[in-house]
């Protein structure tokens, strides 16, 4: 019997012995820097001569880890263990399949604040960010566990006299997994916790960026018993790995988070059934974002600010769900403006290994390059508040940036960004707000700051966005409370963490039998 699921808690630093731990954690993970980690193909090590290089976006030079790189030959050996491992795999007690992702859990919560250090040099996320995102890959493995064991019950269908119907839920095969940066460890072990309970198995190509944890997820997992051949590791490039294992036709099933471009044509490629292909394959993507805090006239000012500040500037805005655009009731629109300027002046931007910085770097160089020329693209669209400069010296830092006045379908109003930049625009009324909040292709998260409750009910049903939030900011879905995904062009809506999830790795199978 396991528990009620609970989402894991996010640790206190203002807490004088946390703080004390985190900063042992960060020295235990100094040890470990520029350490070396093999492909995993069918539970056997593979060293490769070509390397992905893992560094430390705040500090350039610091090597993080070195990852062998797998080439075509090496995707093909993996999907084909996947593929052998499937056979047994499949037909494994649901339950002890989930049993291996509530022990890796365990594994996890063991080292948490080790895996978070880790966090804070791979993937430059300030310690907060950093404890949010392993907090967030335990809560996947704990309750896709769960859901699991409920889903191997099947669900209940009629019967007629003189038969007996069972409505079941069977694996598919073998998935890729193509997982993104910005949460290198949430996303990337979700995505994988999800088909290997279902009973699929995995071949796993992490970022580029952040392979690193990724190597020692796959580590802990097989630690917690997860047989060989189950998950395999193989970063690489997309041209190369990435669009081979898409294009596989023993490929069943693709998971990928990341940008637009990639994730329209992963779904295209995947569309095209290759010689040898027997079924048809399935797309699971996460793609951008261009969300809005809306601000009504009726507000709490002070939480208005607090919200489009968390919105736009957690993890430097790399995050899909980030609030990148505030629309704001003119009323009120000077002095919402005027407060987040104020709060974003108070933060300090800096080495994310420090227990007060609020906001480290940009993950890297080609990042840095595109923020920044969103920061010329702002200057000219609109009226620069605060912040507009960037430091690539070091590491990739950007000032948390401001931009007013901007016109609804500029630029920077309506093209995804993914750094520390924000617009502002004025809206008239909560009508005018709400057209502008639906005004892009995207539609992932939104957040309304209002009083008014009537103004609540109509976004409730006008704004089209996956995860609607109120009086609030945008970000922060948490496992099993706030199942995340978008609408339009943000993706498949396949709701991460929520209880449909599990389901889409699965093929449904009626059987009926006559007494
Ligand atoms: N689930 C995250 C949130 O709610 C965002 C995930 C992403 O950026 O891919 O903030």
């Amino acid at each position: 019997m396991t528990t009620a699921y609970k989402h894991e808690p996010f640790t206190d630093f203002n807490n004088e012995e946390n703080r004390n731990l985190f900063q042992q954690a960060l020295a235990n993970v100094n040890e470990m820097m520029g350490k070396e980690y093999p492909l995993v193909i069918n539970g056997e090590r593979v060293t490769t001569d070509n390397t992905i290089v893992s560094y430390n976006p705040a500090n350039k030079e610091e090597v993080v880890g070195k990852v062998s790189k797998a080439n075509k030959e090496h995707a093909e050996q993996a999907i084909q263990a996947a593929s052998e491992a499937f056979e047994d795999w499949r037909y494994w007690n649901p339950e002890e399949r989930a049993n291996i992702l509530f022990r890796a859990a365990a594994i996890i919560r063991r080292k948490k604040h080790d895996f978070s250090a880790l966090l804070v040099k791979e993937g430059g996320k300030p310690w907060k960010e950093a404890d949010a995102d392993t907090a967030e890959a335990i809560d996947f493995l704990e309750y896709y566990g769960r859901q699991m064991i409920e889903l191997a019950k099947g669900k209940p269908i009629n019967s007629r006299e003189g038969e007996i119907n069972q409505y079941v839920y069977t694996p598919t095969g073998v998935t890729v997994v193509i997982s993104p940066w910005n949460f290198l460890f949430a996303i990337m072990a979700g995505t994988v916790a999800a088909p290997i309970v279902t009973g699929n198995t995995v071949v796993l190509k992490p970022a580029s960026t952040t392979p690193v944890i990724a190597a020692l997820f796959v580590e802990v997992l097989e630690e917690a018993g997860l047989p060989k051949g189950v998950v395999n590791f193989v970063p690489g490039s997309g041209a190369e790995v990435g669009d081979y294992l898409v294009d596989h036709p023993k490929t069943s099933l693709i998971t990928f988070t990341g940008s637009r471009e990639v994730g329209t044509r992963i779904f295209e490629r995947a569309a095209k059934v290759q010689e040898g292909q027997m079924h048809l394959k399935r797309v699971i993507v996460e793609m951008g974002g261009k969300d809005t805090v809306v601000v009504d006239k009726d507000c709490d000012i002070e939480l208005a600010a607090q919200s489009i500040f968390t919105s736009a500037f957690g993890f430097s805005g790399q995050k899909c769900s980030a609030g990148s655009r505030a629309v704001v009731h003119e009323d009120v629109y000077d002095q919402v403006l005027q407060r987040v300027v104020e709060i974003t002046e108070e933060k300090i931007v800096g080495n994310p290994e420090n227990a007060d910085t609020y906001m480290g770097p940009v993950i890297d160089q080609a990042s840095f390059d595109k923020i920044m020329d969103y920061v010329r693209v702002g200057n000219e669209e609109g009226r620069l508040m605060t912040g507009g400069k960037g430091d690539d010296s070091k590491g990739y830092f950007i000032q948390p940036t401001i931009f007013a006045d901007l016109d609804p379908k500029s630029r920077l109003m309506q093209e995804e960004i993914f750094g520390p930049v924000v617009g502002f625009s004025k809206a008239a009324d909560f009508d005018e707000a709400l057209k502008i909040a639906n005004n892009t292709e995207y539609g992932l998260t939104g957040a309304v700051i209002t009083r008014n409750r009537k103004h609540i009910e109509r976004a409730k049903q006008e704004f089209h966005v996956g995860n609607l939030y109120f009086n609030r900011n945008c970000t922060g879905a948490i496992v099993g409370y706030h199942p995340f995904g978008g609408f339009k062009m943000s993706g498949t809506d396949s709701k991460a963490g929520g209880p449909d999830y599990l389901a889409l790795h699965m093929q449904a199978k009626t059987i009926s039998e006559m007494l």
